[in-house]
């Protein structure tokens, strides 16, 4: 490899090219305005497959090294020298060092093929291999598939490897550097395969890094026993099968991953050539970066085991962990599962499904990452071996992965307790949030709000600055408050806005008690049962009028969401029906000191700034006489939400007594889930007609109380 390919491997272009210039996702590539020429639109293209970037604006492109020298003005050996100390390449000349690296690399190459060339005619040949050749015919393996993955035997013996590689001329160094020797006390050392099934590593291009050995004697541990780390063999950087996978993997843009060598070499062996295995445990950054290169979709075949082990308390601490761990990485945000992390959290409990991660790298690298879900005691080996259809059906059919984990956390948990519902709530929405996509964010919303049956407000408000800001995303739009019009409707979901809302409202009503006949008159206007008939949809014969005071044509005190605003309400409508005394006098007098004591404090204040806490700084000095429209405004907003939340109870009930086979109740809730939104669709009316006519058809504040 040339060093500008090792920089250019090293480095992701996306990641360098993101931190000069906002890049936005398009499809699998990211899309930006031009640096090199003026333009409004984006046609600036960076394309990860390739490792590429082009203008189709002003015509420029090339690969990370151009880009470079374009943005910084350098020339070649100046970027050459930058990228390279960026990516932590060293860039000696071809020094007498590095030639003896290389010579190195190869001498050690070549030891590994003759190994295993060795272990594969024991294999074949060697009258004490009897029991291993039976063990490939028992897992099926035809002899053209040995042949074609080399695999092979090593020896019952200390030394048989050793004395082998010896007599053709390598030294014991050598041996030891390649991984085939154990270190024995006292010096010396003895093979560290030896009767087992051994199976070649090889790299993307095919050269034998490693070997992968299976026991072959009962109680022999561990099961599979792998090559340590080398100067050839990097396990995070290296997926089995990808040298013959790689083609294929290519032409349909889908790589399956699986977790064994023998479900690499079953699916290769039934045709499915996209099949590559993860080496030990867990999946790493450099494997799906490598992936990437050649997939656009990643199906995992996880176990089942696993997957489910992911949903327990347990798991989930773990991924919590390793996420956090992941998230202090600076150097890289899309990891799933650190090799080094895995080694220390293997010892309590082996999760090597990080969904958050993956999603976010899932987002990152335009990967679509499917989970297929095994049936339960099955590798794929068993699935490919018994039903070869069958394995093509569940990897076309793998479940995207939020997807995947809302079904498995979901699966068999009594969603009507509350209990249950906040802990799946928990978990669910920061993996949902992590989703680049709007649309699909969205989704995930609305069906984890479905399933819980609480509204998608409720499940996302208090989270919604928990979504940690990317410095690739786009900064969060400001929302456009130039008109006081706006500013109900722009934060109508907003869970912090509504009690400012509410006291603002409240207070208008207390300071300014024409105001209360006044939205009851626009209430009625809209809502009155024979107006809302006229209106509903076909003119259709109501069987069931819903019970439901948000239909009810006046204020009533559930327009509030705050019981203590409740209270008062209610007490100040009470002080309105009374003649005796004042009303504000009657009410005070009425109302609970507790409730006085919490009343007196901001009703104390002007109701401007009241007003001011309800809508951004921005537009501090309304005319007072303008309040009194804000205030009416501001009660219909509450009923608009109050409404809102009904009819996506309504349509939760609704879906569950379709699937319940219950049509007839649906029909039903359906009638009334049509009334609501009728209902709604008035209120919406009514606030836009009081906004477009606000200026001209003023409140008429009264000056004092
Ligand atoms: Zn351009």
């Amino acid at each position: 490899m040339s060093q500008t390919d090792e920089i250019k491997a090293r480095l992701d272009i996306v990641e360098f090219i993101g931190s000069y210039i906002p890049l936005k996702k398009a499809g699998r590539n990211y899309k930006a305005l031009c640096p090199f020429h003026g333009e409004k639109t984006p046609s600036f293209v960076v394309f990860p497959d390739s490792q590429n970037w082009r203008c189709f604006g002003c015509g420029e492109g090339g690969d990370i090294f151009s880009f470079a020298m374009r943005q910084e003005g350098w020339d070649f050996p100046e970027a050459l020298r930058a990228l390279a100390e960026q990516a932590g390449v060293e860039l000696a000349p071809p020094s007498p060092r590095r030639a003896e690296e290389q010579e190195r690399h190869e001498l050690l190459a070549g030891l590994l093929a003759e190994t295993a060339r060795f272990y594969q005619r024991h294999l074949l040949e060697s009258p004490d291999a009897g029991h291993a050749r039976r063990y490939v015919e028992r897992r099926g393996l035809t002899a053209e598939t040995v042949e074609r993955f080399q695999v092979g035997y090593a020896p019952h013996s200390w030394d048989a490897t050793m004395g082998h590689l010896l007599g053709l001329g390598y030294a014991m160094q050598d041996l030891f550097d390649a991984g085939l020797l154990v270190e024995k006390e006292g010096g010396g050392g003895y093979d560290r395969f030896r009767n087992r099934l051994l199976i070649p590593i090889r790299d993307a291009r095919g050269g034998i890094v490693g070997f992968g050995a299976r026991a072959l004697a009962e109680g022999d541990n561990p099961k599979y026993l792998n090559s340590p780390q080398s100067a050839l063999f990097d396990k995070s950087g290296t997926l089995f099968g990808l040298d013959m996978a790689r083609r294929t993997i290519r032409e349909n843009e889908t790589a399956v991953i699986v977790e064994g060598y023998m479900d690499v070499m079953q699916a290769h062996q039934a045709g499915f050539s996209n099949v590559v295995a993860q080496m030990g445990t867990a999946l790493t950054e450099p494997q799906l970066r490598l992936l990437a290169r050649y997939a656009s979709r990643l199906v995992l075949a996880l176990d089942p085991d696993a997957a489910g082990q992911m949903a327990t308390e347990r798991g989930r601490e773990v991924i919590e962990q390793v996420s956090r761990a992941a998230a202090e990485q600076a150097v890289d945000d899309g990891v799933w599962g650190f090799d080094a992390m895995q080694r220390d959290y293997r010892a309590t409990v082996t999760t090597e499904f990080d969904p958050r991660g993956m999603v976010r790298y899932e987002s990152r690298l335009g990967f679509d990452i499917r989970v297929l879900a095994l049936p339960p005691g099955n590798d794929p080996d068993d699935v490919i071996r018994d039903d070869p259809a069958h394995w093509a059906e569940l990897v076309d059919g793998a479940l995207p992965i939020v997807e995947y984990v809302i079904q498995t956390r979901v699966a068999g948990q009594n969603l009507n307790d509350p209990k249950v519902k906040s802990t799946i709530a928990g978990e669910l929405t920061p993996l949902i949030d992590e989703l680049a996509d709007p649309v699909e964010r969205s989704h995930y919303r609305q069906r984890l709000a479905r399933l819980l049956k609480v509204s998608e407000q409720a499940l996302f408000q208090e989270k919604s600055g928990g979504r940690k800001p990317r410095a690739r995303s786009a900064p969060p739009k400001q929302p456009d408050t130039d008109t006081p019009e706006e500013a109900f409707t722009a934060d109508l979901s907003g869970a912090a806005a509504a009690h400012p809302r509410e006291a603002f409202c409240l207070a208008a009503l207390i300071h300014y008690p024409r105001l209360i006949y006044q939205v009851n008159r626009v209430l009625f206007d809209y809502l009155s049962a024979d107006n809302l008939i006229r209106y509903l949809p076909g003119g259709r014969e109501v069987q069931r009028w819903p019970a439901f005071d948000g239909l009810a044509p006046q204020v009533t005190p559930s327009d509030f969401t705050q019981p203590d605003y409740r209270a008062l309400f209610e007490a100040w409508t009470a002080a309105l029906d009374q003649d005796e005394r004042a009303p504000i006098d009657y009410f005070w007098e009425s109302i609970d000191p507790v409730l006085r004591g919490h009343a007196e404090g901001w009703l104390a204040q002007p109701l401007d700034a009241l007003y001011r806490n309800v809508t951004p700084p921005r537009r501090m000095n309304l005319p007072e006489e303008r309040l009194g429209d804000e205030a009416i405004r501001g009660l219909l907003t509450l009923r608009a939400r109050r409404l809102e939340e009904r009819i996506q109870e309504h349509v939760f009930l609704m879906e569950d007594m379709e699937n319940g086979g219950d049509t007839s109740s649906a029909m039903t809730f359906g009638e009334e889930a049509l009334i609501v939104l009728t209902a709604q669709r008035r209120i919406g009316q009514a606030i836009q007609k009081h906004t477009l006519s606000g200026k001209r058809t003023r409140s008429g504040m009264p000056s004092a109380l």
